[in-house]
């Protein structure tokens, strides 16, 4: 039976990766526990539903962004988005979990009171204003905002005869077939789209400020297509998935440490199909690796494309939109019929959704972060925030375990309320940003409204995978307080 406004034992805001993970660990370890998944949108998936632009595709491999508990068997390791969506829905379909699914459903506001022991939620529902409420909130809302991507304001915009489209709105149907086409960007999406475009337009600019570094992969992992063969599905997963798991973190180690051998075979790689001259010009990032996300070319698509003249790359300053196109501030005109703007994400921190405790609003950008899961003195409430340097999943999957053995050891000692508190001391702790190491324009600007780092465990939100698994492994930490 579909759940109705009621109250719930837990509500799972998001019905995108992460949500079907978190409902998928309840369901199996928590079966007494009521649950619904409040979605904003009218489908599920999340990600790997909003974005429809050509060539999207994940950027890491299935074996890891995949569930643990549903190995990914399709040959290509590097996927497209419609073969993550329908991963998504089987993995919705194998564990009986669409009738948990509320859709068209935004929570705006979450009101913890101390006396009810639960979460009031505002929902905006198809028929009005709907009144949720639960024991347990679990934010599975994402990292970006659904409303609308990041767009810069380009001087001349509005002079600009030809159309304008962001990958976060693309137009069903259009390939851009017969046209000239600039892609402003440098990241994933404008990585991803120009080989894509490149196959049926007239010609693809990518227009962008500075470089990113890329590698280039083949998205077919060979050895898992033979072990699938040696061993069977499952086990071929689980072996390619650990060896992945330890080959992202060692390669993310090897590039903060040693950047100059780390840089090496990928420059040498982009050299042997389009030339040193084109690589020191257009793929030589002033900063060092990973400092920034490293971009996947899957079998050098991007720089076949470049190589066949089918693309081209323009590096440097937009001055202004002109009626024919771009130029740049070295006077060079980029004369096209479409610009896509791949300008990325606008970040919003947690769905969204305004927080408060026994009335008080919480300013999540003054909370401390507890082991990058929840929040200081916020209780009964689950963040899930993956990684990104590293497959989202793998943290995803260690956060549900945690919640899952919070559950557990609340039904132990018999209590209706869990909290990370803080000490007077570790009130004044040095606030750090959510993440360190990082220097992406729109991560650094979004640090503000995020919880903060502290100076020690449990006041921390490590991004590798040994640190998060040590870190969530231990519940007695003295700071989670069960009540
Ligand atoms: C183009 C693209 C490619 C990517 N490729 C990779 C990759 O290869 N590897 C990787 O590790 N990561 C990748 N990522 C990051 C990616 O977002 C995550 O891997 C993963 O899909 C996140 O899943 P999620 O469920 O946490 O968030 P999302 O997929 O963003 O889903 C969140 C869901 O919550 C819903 N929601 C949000 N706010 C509310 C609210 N207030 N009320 C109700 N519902 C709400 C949204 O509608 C959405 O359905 C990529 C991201 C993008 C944009």
């Amino acid at each position: 039976m579909e759940p109705s406004p009621g109250h719930q034992d837990v509500v799972i805001v998001g019905a995108g990766l992460s949500g079907i993970a978190a409902a998928v660990q309840l369901k199996a370890d928590h079966p007494g526990r009521s649950f619904v998944m409040l979605e904003q949108r009218a489908e599920l998936g999340g990600t790997w539903k909003l974005f429809r632009y050509p060539g999207i595709r994940s950027d890491s491999d299935m074996y890891t962004l995949g569930y643990a508990f549903k190995p990914w068997t399709h040959e290509k390791a590097i996927a497209s988005g419609a073969s993550i969506l329908d991963y998504l829905h089987e993995a919705v379909d194998e564990h009986d979990l669409a009738s948990h699914v509320q859709l068209g459903r935004k929570v705006r506001r979450a009101d913890w009171s101390g006396e009810s022991h639960c979460w009031t939620l505002e929902v905006d529902a198809p028929s009005g204003v709907e009144p949720w409420t639960c024991s347990f909130l679990y934010l599975a809302a994402g990292y970006y905002d659904y409303d609308g991507g990041n767009m810069p304001e380009f001087p001349g915009l509005g002079q600009f005869e030809g159309t304008v489209i962001h990958p976060q709105e693309w137009p069903e149907g259009v390939d851009c077939a017969g046209q000239r086409v600039a892609v402003i960007g440098s990241g994933a999406t404008a990585i991803t789209l120009v080989p894509a475009l490149a196959e049926a337009a007239d010609k693809v600019i990518m227009v962008q400020r500075s470089p990113t570094y890329v590698a280039i992969d083949s998205d077919v992992d060979e050895e898992a297509q033979r072990l699938r063969k040696e061993v069977g599905d499952r086990e071929a997963f689980e072996r390619i998935r650990l060896r992945n798991l330890e080959l992202q973190q060692e390669r993310y180690q090897t590039a903060r440490t040693w950047p100059e051998e780390f840089k090496k075979p990928l420059f040498e790689a982009i050299e042997d199909i389009v030339g040193r001259e084109v690589r020191e010009k257009h793929f030589t990032p002033s900063y060092q690796p990973w400092d920034q996300r490293l971009c996947l070319v899957p079998n050098g698509d991007l720089f076949h494309a470049i190589a066949k003249g089918r693309a081209d790359v323009v590096t440097g300053h937009i001055e202004t939109f002109t009626p024919q196109g771009l130029r740049m501030t070295s006077g060079e005109e980029v004369n096209v019929d479409v610009v896509v703007t791949a300008t990325g994400l606008k970040l919003v921190t947690f769905g969204k959704i305004d927080l408060y405790v026994d009335g008080e609003h919480v300013d999540v950008g003054e909370c401390f972060t507890y082991k990058g899961v929840a929040i200081s003195d916020v209780p009964n409430l689950v963040t899930a925030f993956g990684y990104l340097n590293s497959s989202w999943t793998l943290r995803i999957e260690l956060v549900n375990e945690f919640w899952s053995a919070v559950l557990s050891r609340m039904d132990e000692l018999g209590v209706r309320e869990v909290r990370p508190v803080l000490t007077p001391e570790e009130v004044a702790m040095e606030r750090r940003p959510w993440m360190t190491g990082v220097t992406s324009g729109y991560l650094v600007r979004h640090m503000d409204d995020m919880p903060k780092q502290g100076d020690y465990a449990p006041w921390l939100n490590p991004q590798v995978h040994e640190e998060t698994k040590a870190l969530l492994s231990d519940l007695d930490d003295g700071s989670l307080t069960f009540r």
